[in-house]
């Protein structure tokens, strides 16, 4: 019951990863609280696997995850070094001419790396700036210099070669350790890997690593059942109404929990009792989504929707996003249980 995630899934995912960049070292990625899965148990479930490197998103995650870090695990912050922040046991990634000279001037002996643009013209050094600034940057010793590709996930997609052409070029003579893949540019082959990968989402089971171990279990209370005449009709908009003696469980989440109104538009929403699908009926609300169970025996305590018949990337492409979505999306009302 509740979400249960499964920690030894998430190193088995990062080490099988991890073993497809043997010449790299496997970086893990943390941020937005490890996907909503709890960056607090999950990086040091992988510092304990081997992981070093970790990233995240802002200077704020990575204080909330330092103090459960030994010394000498890393915590890159992809941000950089935005105005104000204290990097104190950080490595800012320093996307522009303005955060390097920021940066340099309040901690001019800090640890940092740099973010190269090489195509997806979201973040990081355009080639013009970082050849103004590079003899300077490289002489303070980075830590990493790095990119990111922004079609990784689809494997025939003429940008990753032209941004590995062009980071290669920005990076010809570069001694510092040098990074361009996540987990798609990981499953791209060797070209991709340089010195250092950033594993994210496959960690957590989703796509575009197709061999991942699930990580997620998602078990929704039954808080109360009824049996419903043909012609009555249930919840908002009365949008079903029943043509048979009907049972329904109401459960206990809905769309503040991350599960989208829109996962029932289609009507063919499932819930599953152990290997029984039973359908979603109606709308789904704020806190609660109701349940065909006519066909079922027993009514087990709870329902699930996130289990080994429908991962993350299957229940996704109901409501026409992806799993990253659905795992960062997931909330803090569920009880939740580690293994
Ligand atoms: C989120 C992110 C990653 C991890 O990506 P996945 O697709 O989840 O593996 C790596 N690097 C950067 C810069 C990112 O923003």
């Amino acid at each position: 019951m509740g979400l249960i995630i499964d920690l030894s899934a998430i190193r088995a995912n990062w080490k099988a990863l991890a073993d497809m960049a043997p010449t790299a070292r496997p970086g893990a990625v943390v941020k937005a609280d490890a996907y909503g899965l709890g960056a607090v148990r999950v990086a040091p479930a992988l510092y304990q696997a081997g992981a070093r490197d970790f990233f995240v998103a802002l200077a704020s995650e990575g204080r909330a995850i330092r103090p459960h870090l030994p010394q000498d695990a890393r915590i890159f912050v992809l941000s950089g070094h935005m105005e104000g922040e204290d990097l104190a046991g950080l490595i800012p990634l320093l996307n522009s001419p303005a955060q390097f000279f920021r940066d340099r001037a309040l901690r001019p002996r800090g640890p940092f790396g740099i973010q190269l643009d090489s195509g997806m013209n979201r973040l990081g050094f355009e080639p013009g700036e970082w050849a103004a600034v590079r003899t300077e940057a490289l002489a303070a010793a980075p830590q990493l210099v790095m990119s990111h590709l922004a079609c990784a996930d689809e494997p025939d997609h003429p940008a990753n070669a032209a941004q590995l052409d062009a980071f290669r070029t920005m990076t010809t003579g570069v001694t510092a350790p040098l990074s361009l893949a996540a987990t798609g540019g990981t499953l791209l082959g060797a070209d991709f890997h340089f010195d250092l990968v950033r594993l994210g989402v496959g960690m957590y089971g989703g796509l575009p690593f197709a061999k991942a171990q699930p990580v997620v279990t998602l078990g929704l209370k039954v808080i109360q059942t009824r049996d419903v005449q043909p012609g009555e009709s249930v919840g908002y908009g009365y949008s079903w109404t029943a043509s048979r003696p009907s049972r329904v469980a109401t459960v206990a989440a809905g769309y503040a929990d991350g599960l989208a109104r829109a996962l029932a538009r289609g009507g063919d929403l499932t819930l599953w009792a152990g290997d029984r699908a039973c359908p979603v009926i109606g709308r789904i609300s704020m806190d609660l989504i109701t349940v065909d169970v006519t066909d079922l025996p027993d009514i087990p305590p709870a329902l699930e929707i996130l289990n080994a018949h429908q991962g993350v990337d299957a229940l996704a492409e109901r409501s026409g996003t992806i799993g990253y979505e659905i795992l960062t999306s997931l909330g803090q009302r569920y009880p939740r249980t580690y293994l």
